[in-house]
């Protein structure tokens, strides 16, 4: 009798919900409170100092240390009124997630001796030497020189976590290469406010400054923490490795926008209290379409911010849900047969005199200019179609896309029926003047005391991986455990080195004669036609898109380690040193990062695989078959043989499935560790990952299949594993 998982799930089935007081103020009057935001910089710094800061932010003006001293010294008094004793560099490393290392605020009044103070000088602020040299560079530091350096962000305010001043950092290394995610992306944020604000000033020569948006959207999955427990696969790998469906899922669709679960309810309200504090602006919530999943979304903001809010939002999210008795999954892809976990990248550009580049305008000239930056996006992607795949490829999300849930694997662009056929029709027209949007459409309603409904310009389509939405693309291939930088470096880049070669065409047009008005319509014409086979608006998910795509010469590969190699592609590496971005030697170095961290997760995964069949599976399954055979036995003890025959065919014949399940098993198994061991040997990221690829992974799924199987046909009581129906339906 399995006792530990009967217990886990009864316990399960006892939790109550926990309700957190409701705060008595309302959200604005406590937001932000544990920022070290504008407003609270305006108490504890001087006017210079903060307009120094302000103008960092806003104008990319270098700090100068002296400033630094002051921030600090303000930061720190701030920092200490709220109870705080440690600070930290906050970094992004290549591993996705955040890194931390606190120190306190004591040092020596003067020298070693009885006196301390708390101290926090700018130097401390601005950079920092922590020993990381355990994170991965990709060979950029060998640890024998690991030296690699922290630095502040002044664009992403410090926050107060537990009693630690936390001060969001880039990571770079000795020699100056990025280490991190931040880097890369804040110098792709550059690269796309200097080529866009050119472009800007075609139709606005006040315009200064282009502003890169994101607003995410996050896919979770809550479980019981005493389930959790009890399933070694979740725990380690944070998804389960074998399992069968349950009877019901979510073939009824009754979970997705249906009322929130009152325990999960509880969570979120204490989760959106304790996001408000730290300034992320949480707007919505709701339950997914897989049973147990649930979703949350913020206000956008500027990309940089936002993505760290993400950051931070996520582990937020874990530290919460432990209090209210679940475990948070944001792996990619935790329950086989059932919709995975993704997180929308809303993007968008915006001007500092307020106009959304991707929001179509009321006059002619603002939609030649809307015109003009949705039609280089889709240029970038068309052309950067195969990196763009690659910055949201991992190994947990591999399982999601592709799969009839998410985004297809492929790159395409849907528009919508409006917006295409505005593109349709300036491919065949002669003058600048084929520009006319119409004014979104009224849906008249014959309830009279329900308002008119405004249609927007686009439709939905569920299928796209890169949906044009009305006034932003989404991204929707995103992973949900994923750092957003990844793909924001390469959107941002690949628009912003398409905006430069689009103004040097421009302006030879303009120096060859023709207006400022004909030339951007003649290079917006020759993209229509070039980036058409980004255009998709059909099914994304159906197997004739497959071909199709195929056939438009889109990038369909499908293996991971081979992917990655996306970045290093001649277009690539000059794409990414056209606008300042990723070096060469950074680009080769990240993928070696990408490969073992590919490789790494397969050979996890195979252990615990193996561990679970070997110290779980077979066991008890083996018990099972012998009480069988018990019974068999004592049939014909008590009948006469001719009629034990017939007593004891049934299980007599499960006795041999079983056999024959367990011996399959135990045979892919060690086939499986022959194959992990024989890739761990090789040497070379690229072929070990390949290797893992090829040869470890084909295991899961078979080896799976006959556990599945066993699970069905084994005594309820005797499985030691919670089930599907316990993990996905408690709560
Ligand atoms: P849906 O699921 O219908 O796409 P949600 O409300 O769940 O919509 O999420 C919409 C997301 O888009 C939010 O994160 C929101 O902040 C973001 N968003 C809205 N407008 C913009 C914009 N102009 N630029 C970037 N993100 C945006
Ligand atoms: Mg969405």
């Amino acid at each position: 009798m399995s006792s530990l998982r009967f217990k886990a799930v009864e316990e399960a089935h006892k939790k109550k919900a926990i309700v957190v007081e409701a705060p008595s103020a309302l959200p604005s009057e406590y937001f932000g409170c544990n920022v070290f935001n504008r407003s609270t910089m305006s108490q504890y710094l001087s006017k210079e100092a903060l307009t120094a800061v302000q103008d960092a932010v806003d104008n990319e003006v270098p700090l100068d240390r002296s400033v630094a001293d002051e921030v600090a010294a303000g930061m720190k008094r701030w920092a200490i009124e709220k109870g705080a004793t440690h600070y930290t560099h906050w970094f992004q490393p290549l591993t996705d997630g955040t890194a931390e290392k606190h120190d306190s605020f004591i040092d020596y009044v003067n020298g070693p001796g009885e006196k301390i103070i708390e101290t926090f000088p700018g130097k401390l602020l601005a950079q920092q030497e922590p020993d990381a040299s355990s994170f991965p560079s990709g060979g950029i530091r060998s640890t024998f020189e690991a030296r690699g350096y922290t630095a502040w962000d002044p664009s992403s305010p410090a926050f107060i976590f537990d009693d630690t001043l936390v001060i969001p950092t880039i990571f770079i290394s000795y020699t100056g290469e990025s280490l991190d995610m931040k880097a890369p992306l804040l110098k792709a944020l550059h690269a796309i406010n200097e080529a866009a604000t050119a472009v800007c000033k075609y139709f606005d020569p006040k315009v200064k400054r282009v502003t890169s948006y994101l607003g995410w959207e996050q896919e979770y999955f809550l479980v019981d923490e005493g389930l959790y427990a009890t399933r070694p696969d979740l725990a380690l790998t944070g998804r389960t490795l074998i399992g069968h469906e349950s009877a019901k899922n979510q073939q009824l669709e009754d979970h997705y926008f249906g009322a929130v679960p009152t325990r999960v309810v509880a969570y979120m309200k204490d989760l959106e209290f304790v996001a408000y504090k730290y300034g992320i602006p949480l707007k919505t919530r709701h339950n997914e379409v897989a049973p147990n999943q649930f979703e949350l979304a913020p206000l956008y903001g500027e990309a940089n911010l936002s993505n760290d809010q993400n950051l931070l939002v996520m582990s937020l999210m874990k530290k919460v849900a432990r209090r209210h008795g679940f475990r948070l999954l944001l792996h990619e892809k935790p329950y086989a047969g059932i919709n995975g976990s993704g997180k929308h990248n809303n993007w968008s550009l915006g001007t500092d005199t307020g106009v959304g580049l991707l929001t179509p305008g009321k006059t002619p000239a603002e939609n030649l200019q809307f015109i003009t930056f949705l039609v280089n996006t889709l240029m970038a992607v068309h052309k950067h179609n195969g990196l763009l795949r690659a910055s949201i490829t991992t190994a947990n999300n591999a399982h999601r896309l592709g799969a009839n849930e998410a985004p297809p694997s492929i790159m395409s662009v849907f528009l919508g029926a409006h917006i295409s056929d505005v593109l349709d029709k300036i491919e065949i027209s002669t003058s600048e003047e084929a520009i006319v949007m119409h004014d979104k459409k009224i849906l008249k309603l014959d309830i009279p005391h329900i308002p008119e409904v405004l249609l927007d310009n686009t439709d939905r389509n569920r299928t796209s991986p890169f949906a044009f939405t009305g006034n932003r693309f989404e991204l929707r291939g995103v992973g949900s455990s994923a750092n957003c930088a990844s793909s924001l470096i390469v959107l941002n880049s690949i628009v912003a080195a398409q905006l430069k070669e689009f103004k040097t065409e421009v302006d030879k047009k303009i120096a060859n004669g023709l207006s400022k008005e004909q030339a951007i319509f003649e290079v917006i014409k020759s993209y229509i036609k070039i980036s058409k086979p980004i255009r998709f608006d059909g099914n994304g998910y159906s197997e004739e898109w497959k071909a199709e795509a195929l056939k438009r010469g889109l990038d369909c590969e499908s293996s991971i380690p081979e992917i990655y190699k996306r970045y290093t592609s001649p277009e690539s590496i000059e794409m990414f040193k056209t606008v300042g971005v990723l070096s060469e030697k950074e680009l080769y170095a990240r993928n070696e990062v990408k490969w073992d961290i590919y490789a790494k997760k397969i050979q996890i995964e195979a252990r615990v695989l193996g561990d679970i069949c070997l110290n779980h599976i077979i066991p008890v399954v083996t018990k099972y078959q012998s009480l069988l055979l018990d019974n068999v036995v004592k049939i014909f003890k008590v009948y006469p043989a001719d009629k034990a025959e017939k007593l004891s065919s049934m299980n007599k014949t499960l006795v041999e499935e079983i056999a024959e399940r367990i011996c399959t098993i135990k045979s892919n198994v060690d086939a499986m560790t022959q194959a992990r061991k024989a890739a761990h040997q090789l040497s070379g990221e690229y072929e070990k990952a390949k290797a893992y690829h090829d040869t470890v992974f084909p295991y899961f799924n078979k080896i799976r299949y006959d556990v599945d199987k066993l699970e069905l046909i084994v005594d309820n009581q005797m499985w030691t594993l919670p089930k599907y129906r316990e993990l996905l339906f408690i709560r």
